[in-house]
């Protein structure tokens, strides 16, 4: 007979399974390094830390179709829920050839968070496929969409999990999302997905929301570092939903957007750009690529631009430890998930740079998503006015409360939105208990 010792058995009870490892670099890695910096301040739920370092269920799909010649095609799709304590699953859909099912999870993960530090009643999932959308024939990706749908058929639904758009996702995708779920269900079923078109039980306000987000908790946060956003310049990178109408609403309210970096190239005009002609360029063109009359950077040289608010609202891992050093703005307002490494969080600490992170100021998207959700369940749709009152009352005092954290504890806005949004989660995992 074996003696197991059982310290060494309730250690390797916790050892994570190697795909959940954090010493694989990449979004995952970086989100278990976030987890550990607030487990100090946990008190006695960090008995129950665990469970935020491994998803509760991650499905992996295989998405076969046939393309228009007449070949068939086979795409890799995931969906991954990484909480469900306080809430079904909530979190968008991303069609990009670059998508890992540890993005996946990363996302899904950073959805608990944001979901729960902005206090909705969902816990954290996301989904992806890893495909060039941009490749495709409109009824490829309607096929696409709608067999990804049926696979993940079996985890989502308006109680269980609520997909929306993500990157390369977007109104049509989710009408095709929703046509196949209540085909495949026999009923309809308006709720299972948010972000939909207005004709299909979406919401007045909520293509606008995400950068509506940025653009309010950006602005709470210019008031506490006594910035006044009329004088301030901006920088954008990503220039899609997010980025273009966050840099909209900044323009408009007379801050000089300087510089936008999007997949086709940089463009900067330190007298600021034309921001409603930008969005009409890029429509017209697909990319900033090629507007007059601003100057074209390289886009090395984006980050070192003279601004006082830098706003990355494009993909993940943009700031790191290479570029956070040339950084000049007072203030990074995250639009994107995950735009910054932890080195370079540390470096721009440092530096004095204040970081508002991703898990509150991109929160504005699934708060209208909540919004979404809510009136398709009593079909009774509110007006835009009241949609974004809501929107902005909730962000701020979100916000409001994030500052006192950080400011209690002295520690990062990410590091006190991590403590308010882990601190929800576990309180609901230990109140709810295990089962069985
Ligand atoms: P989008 O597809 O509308 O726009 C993406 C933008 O990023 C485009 O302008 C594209 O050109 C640019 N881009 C892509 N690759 C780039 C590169 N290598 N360098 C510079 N720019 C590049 O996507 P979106 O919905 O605006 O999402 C942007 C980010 O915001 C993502 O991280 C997403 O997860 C996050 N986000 C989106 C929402 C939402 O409601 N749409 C909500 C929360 C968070």
């Amino acid at each position: 007979m074996t003696l197991t010792n059982p310290a060494s058995q309730a250690k390797s009870a916790h050892a994570l399974p190697s795909y959940l490892n954090a010493d694989q670099l990449g979004p995952w890695g970086i989100y278990l390094q976030q987890v550990e910096r607030v487990t100090p301040y946990l008190g006695s739920l960090s008995r129950w830390v665990e469970t935020l370092k491994r998803p509760k269920r991650a499905l992996i799909v295989d998405v076969p179709i046939e393309l228009d010649n007449g070949t068939m095609a086979h795409f890799e799709g995931y969906r991954v829920q990484h909480n469900m304590s306080r809430g079904p699953g909530k979190g968008g859909v991303r069609f990009h050839q670059d998508v890992t099912l540890s993005e996946v999870m990363a996302l899904s993960a950073w959805m608990s968070v944001k979901n729960a530090a902005v206090n909705l009643p969902f816990g954290g999932a996301k989904g992806g496929i890893r495909v060039d959308p941009k490749t495709l024939s409109r009824g490829e990706l309607e096929r696409l969409t709608r067999r990804y749908t049926s696979e993940i058929g079996i985890v989502i639904g308006p109680n269980k999990d609520i997909p929306a758009p993500d990157v390369n996702t977007n109104a049509q995708i989710m009408a095709w999302m929703m046509d196949t779920y209540a085909m495949n269900e026999g009923s309809s079923a308006l709720g299972v997905v948010t972000g939909k078109p207005l004709a299909l039980g979406g919401s007045l306000g909520r293509n606008e929301a995400t950068g509506r987000g940025v653009f309010t908790v950006g602005h709470e946060a210019a008031l506490h570092m006594g910035l006044d956003i009329s004088q301030a310049k901006v920088a954008v990178q990503g220039f899609g939903n997010v980025g273009g109408i966050a840099a909209k609403l900044f323009a408009q309210a007379g801050a000089t957007v300087v510089a936008v970096q999007d997949h086709g190239g940089t463009v900067y005009q330190p007298s600021g750009l034309d921001v409603p002609a930008l969005l009409k360029h890029v429509a017209e063109h697909g990319s900033v690529k090629g507007f007059e009359p601003a100057e074209v950077l390289p886009d090395a040289a984006f980050w070192g631009v003279d601004c006082d608010i830098l706003i990355p609202a494009a993909l993940e891992q943009q700031i790191t430890a290479a570029n956070a050093h040339q950084i000049k703005a007072r203030m990074v307002i995250e639009g994107a998930n995950g735009p910054t490494t932890p080195e370079a969080d540390d470096i721009l600490h440092e530096r004095g740079i204040l970081v508002v992170p991703d898990v509150i100021a991109n929160a504005g998207g699934v708060t209208v998503s909540y919004f979404e959700w809510v009136q398709d369940f009593s079909s009774f749709f509110w007006s835009e006015d009241d949609i974004n009152a809501r929107l902005v009352r909730i962000l701020r005092e979100a916000f409001a409360g994030i500052w006192q954290v950080a400011d209690a504890h002295q520690v990062s806005l990410r590091t006190a939105t991590f403590i308010v949004a882990c601190t929800r989660i576990l309180q609901a995992r230990e109140l709810r208990g295990l089962y069985p």
